[in-house]
């Protein structure tokens, strides 16, 4: 396949982007480096790049496109909006639409805030959780990455563990100490941890199903642990549903059904981002009314944005979201994605590749490994080689992957039994060759 334009437009880049991309994720560095495929246009499940070869897509820009790229309603929305004004700087009834969308699919949401990205929603979820509890140190969980603010930026998932920068350089160690790290799914660790620091713990915060090292699920009661040992301690709990809100069924990781006893699991805060901005740039947050009661103009908690529930974001979101609400959606994705798996287990058994497969609906994850994958070292802990080739082998037969092992595997609303028959012929290949 010939990539030439890419790769002239990645030397162009580098000579005026820092490291050519405008996210570090998006270059090859986990993939043996090189120039990351510069595309032009993306349609429903496909991308065109600037070379004029065509791929399927699985990245769905890292979760939010998961109505497929350039979907008709979301660019009508969007179209619409643009047409009337871009950007107020008041407030809008849009907003309002917006909220209440978010609140009746997510009832532990009394009340909603709009922001720009997940980072910001991570970010003040946390603020918030401090203003509440008046305390400071946070726990969260190896691996699960929330953003690149300060707090957070500590033994975080997918981007900065695949680059090997467990801890960025300019987080001083005074806000890092504020920060727990224990493993997924480890109860015990937990229950350790705020036996230690419980008086001084403001929030619990955890992907509730994980997608930043694989899609990696709670074990049966992790959750519920969760909840109550943070309760114990006066701590509140945040759930970072930046990936899984709207990801699995219309609702949010902690209303899916494959996740026992909601109540018991029910956050203080959570955090949302990608798909509720159906594309374009955008993040929430919300939680009790009392607890949301922190923030201003209410109260002493600080939080602001002037791009902020932007029309165009937002009705991309409420766009988005309506597709969603489309009946059987969820349940084609799910169809299209366990015949995928199935097809991708079959194949790597064929040819001796030894893989694990973590899928949930319509997100799954292969790791290079013959073990399960239920927490960060386990994720680790597998053939980042064999994850390269696999990578490589399938962009040059046009399926396009997220460039690291730890990413997931999205399905749209777009893709079709053609395009997974395209990607098993594909994959059937590419596990050949990796196999030597
Ligand atoms: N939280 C989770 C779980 C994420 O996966 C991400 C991004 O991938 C974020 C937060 C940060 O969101 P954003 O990139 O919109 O700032």
């Amino acid at each position: 396949m010939n990539r030439s334009l890419s790769e002239h437009l990645y030397e162009e880049a580098l000579k005026h982007i820092v490291g050519g991309v405008n996210s570090p994720s998006r270059s090859f560095k986990a993939v043996g480096g090189g120039a990351p495929v510069f595309m032009k246009k993306a349609e429903g499940a496909y991308f065109w790049d600037v070379d004029g070869n065509r791929y399927v897509d699985y990245l769905a820009a890292y979760g939010p496109i998961i109505t497929g790229h350039a979907h008709p309603h979301v660019t009508r929305a969007i179209q619409e909006a643009a047409a009337n004004g871009t950007l107020y700087g008041t407030p809008t009834e849009l907003e309002i639409r917006l909220a209440k969308m978010l609140k009746e699919a997510i009832p532990s949401m009394d009340k909603v805030r709009f922001v720009n990205s997940g980072t910001e929603a991570v970010m003040t979820t946390i603020r918030v959780a401090r203003a509440y509890t008046k305390r400071n140190k946070i726990i969260k969980f190896a691996g699960c990455y929330h953003g690149h603010s300060d707090l957070v930026l500590v033994a975080a998932g997918s981007g900065p563990s695949t680059l090997g920068i467990p801890d960025s350089a300019g987080i001083p160690t005074s806000i890092a100490h504020e920060v727990i790290t224990v493993p997924f799914n480890d109860a015990a660790a937990l229950k350790d941890a705020l036996d230690r620091w419980g008086d001084d713990i403001a929030a619990v915060m955890v992907e509730p199903i994980v997608g930043n090292f694989g899609m990696v699920m709670p074990k049966p009661g992790f959750l519920e642990d969760l909840c109550r040992l943070a309760r114990q301690y006066g701590a509140l709990v945040i759930y970072d549903e930046v990936i899984t809100a709207f990801r699995f069924h219309y609702g949010s990781a902690q209303t899916y059904a494959g996740l026992a006893n909601h109540e018991a699991i029910r956050p203080d805060l959570t955090a949302l981002g990608k798909i509720i901005g159906g594309g374009l740039p955008i993040g929430a947050y919300g939680g009790s009314k009392k607890i949301m009661e922190q923030v201003a103009p209410l109260g002493p908690a600080y939080q602001a944005g002037t791009m902020a529930g932007n029309p165009a974001s937002i009705s991309a979101g409420i766009a988005c979201l309506e597709v969603l609400q489309g009946a059987g959606i969820y349940e084609e994705m799910d169809r299209l994605a366990a015949k995928l798996t199935d097809g991708l287990a079959g194949s790597a058994r064929r040819h001796g590749v030894p893989l694990t497969i973590n899928r949930i609906r319509g997100s799954f994850s292969t790791h290079f490994c013959d073990h399960p994958v239920t927490n960060y070292d386990e994720a680790q802990d597998t053939d980042s080689a064999a994850f390269a080739a696999f990578f490589r082998a399938m962009l040059n037969r046009g399926v396009n992957l997220a460039p690291s092992k730890f990413e997931a595997w999205f399905l749209t609303t777009a893709h079709t039994d053609s395009d997974i028959d395209f990607t098993l012929e594909a994959a059937d290949a590419a596990f050949k060759e990796i196999a030597g």
